[in-house]
C-alpha cells in the first residue's frame, strides 16, 4: 500500500474556518452579519459574463472550436495584461503566465526550488505561503513579525534567506508597502541573491500614488521578483478562476538556471491552462465598458471599507488597514484574545469576523473584518457593536 508523504503530517490542523462555522452554527444564519468572508459578494458585471457566454458559444461551431489552449495563456489576454497593467514597465507578454488562481500559482511555483531553501514569511500571513513550503518538505522558515510597533510591516530577515513572500496590500492586516518600503526589500533581495514572491491579489484597492501597484515600479525588481495578480477580487472571478504571474526572463537561480525556462517546463507538465471563455471574460475587464463596470463594484467595496473603518474608530477601536484594502485589522479591547473577542462579537453583536491568531502567532489580540459585504450588513454590524459594553 502507498505511504503518505510525511511532510503533510507537519501541517497545522486546518481548523480556523471549521471552528468558526462550528461556533456560528448555534445562531440563526440570516441574523448574522458576516464580515469574515474574504470572497466577493457583488454580482459579476454583465459585460464580463456576456464575453464569457459568447466565447462559450464559439465552441458550438467547429470553425470556431478551441481545444487545449497554450499552457502560458492565450496571447490576446497576455497582450491585454501587458498593455494595461505594465505601461512604462519593461515587462513583455511572454513574461506573463495566465493561471487559474494565485493560490494555485503561488503554491506550486516553489516546486522549482531546492528543498533546503530558506524561506521568509510575514507573521501574520496568508496561510498558503507557509503550507505549500511545509508540504514541499522545507524546514527553514523564518517568520517576520508584523506588529503594531512596526506598522505591521516586516523588518528585514536576520538570516540569509532564499525566498521571501510579500503581500501588499496585505491580507490579513490590510496595510500596504509604500515605494520606499518596497525598495528596501528589493535592495535587500539583490544584495542577498534572494527571490521575492510578490502577491498583489488586492492591488485594485490601492488608493494612493505612494503605494506601488507593481513591484516592477521599483528599479531592479525584475532581477529579483515574481509578481502574482488575480482577477478574483478586482473583477469578481473567485468562482470563475483567472489570475496571472509575471516572471521576468532576467531571473536566474543562484546556480545560473533560467527560472522562466523551468517554470514553462513545469506548467507544460503540470497545468492544463485556464479555459478559453474565462480568458475572454478576463480580457473584457480591460475594455472601457469592462473597466467602468468593475470600478463601480470596487467603489462599493471601498466605501464599505471606509464606513467600517470609520465606524470602528468612532466606537473607540484601534484599527489598521482598510484604506488600500477591503480588510480592516482591529485590535481587541481590554487585551482580549482573538478567539474571546470573536465569541463576544458573535454572541453580543451577531457579527462574524476572523480571529487574527488564525493567521499566525503575531495575529493574536487582533481580528480581521472584511468589507466584502453589503452596506446594510456593515451598518447593522456597527449598530449592534455600539450596544456592546466592554
Ligand atoms: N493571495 C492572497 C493574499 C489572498 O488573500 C487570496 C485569496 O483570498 C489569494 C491570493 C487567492 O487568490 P486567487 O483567487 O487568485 O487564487
Amino acid at each position: 500500500m502507498v505511504k503518505l508523504n510525511k511532510d503533510y503530517t507537519k501541517l497545522d490542523e486546518d481548523y480556523l474556518f471549521f471552528e468558526i462555522e462550528k461556533r456560528a452554527a448555534f445562531f440563526v444564519k440570516k441574523s448574522l452579519c458576516n464580515l469574515g468572508i474574504g470572497d466577493i459578494t457583488l454580482a459579476i458585471p454583465e459585460v464580463i459574463t456576456e464575453a464569457i457566454c459568447s466565447a462559450t458559444k464559439e465552441l458550438q461551431e467547429e470553425k470556431t472550436l478551441r481545444g487545449y489552449g497554450p499552457s502560458q495563456g492565450y496571447l490576446f489576454l497576455r497582450e491585454a495584461i501587458q498593455k494595461n497593467e505594465y505601461i512604462n514597465i519593461p515587462i513583455t507578454e511572454d513574461e506573463i503566465f495566465v493561471q487559474n488562481g494565485i493560490k494555485n500559482a503561488i503554491s506550486s511555483l516553489q516546486d522549482l526550488f531546492c528543498k533546503t531553501s530558506y524561506v521568509a514569511v510575514c507573521d501574520p500571513t496568508y496561510p498558503v505561503y507557509v503550507d505549500s513550503n511545509v508540504m514541499a518538505g522545507r524546514e527553514n522558515i523564518e517568520y517576520l513579525p508584523c506588529l503594531e510597533e512596526n506598522g505591521f510591516l516586516p523588518t528585514l530577515p536576520q538570516k540569509n534567506v532564499d525566498l521571501i513572500y510579500i503581500c501588499s496590500p496585505n491580507n490579513p492586516t490590510g496595510v500596504a508597502f509604500t515605494r520606499k518600503d518596497l525598495k528596501k526589500w528589493v535592495d535587500f533581495a539583490k544584495k542577498q541573491n534572494a527571490l521575492i514572491f510578490f502577491d498583489g491579489a488586492y492591488e485594485a484597492f490601492i488608493t494612493s500614488d505612494d503605494v506601488p501597484h507593481s513591484i516592477y515600479e521599483i528599479p531592479g525588481a525584475d532581477e529579483v521578483a515574481i509578481e502574482f495578480r488575480s482577477f478574483s477580487k478586482s473583477a469578481g472571478f473567485t468562482g470563475l478562476r483567472c489570475s496571472y504571474l509575471v516572471l521576468p526572463k532576467k531571473l536566474k537561480t543562484e546556480d545560473g538556471f533560467s527560472i522562466h525556462k523551468f517554470y514553462k517546463r513545469h506548467i507544460d507538465t503540470k497545468y492544463g491552462g485556464t479555459s478559453y471563455p474565462i480568458q475572454r471574460g478576463a480580457e473584457r475587464c480591460f475594455t472601457e465598458d469592462g473597466k467602468k463596470a468593475l470600478e463601480r463594484n470596487l467603489n462599493i467595496y471601498r466605501s464599505g471599507a471606509k464606513m467600517l473603518r470609520e465606524g470602528l474608530i468612532s466606537l473607540d477601536y484601534k484599527v489598521f488597514g482598510g484604506t488600500h484594502s477591503p480588510y480592516i485589522w482591529c485590535k481587541t479591547k481590554n487585551e482580549m484574545s482573538s478567539w474571546d473577542f470573536f465569541d463576544l462579537l458573535l454572541k453580543k453583536a451577531q457579527i462574524i469576523a476572523i480571529p487574527g491568531s488564525g493567521f499566525g502567532r503575531c495575529g493574536e489580540g487582533f481580528i480581521r473584518f472584511s468589507a466584502f459585504a453589503n452596506q446594510k450588513t456593515i451598518e447593522t454590524a456597527l449598530n449592534n457593536l455600539e450596544k456592546v459594553t466592554l
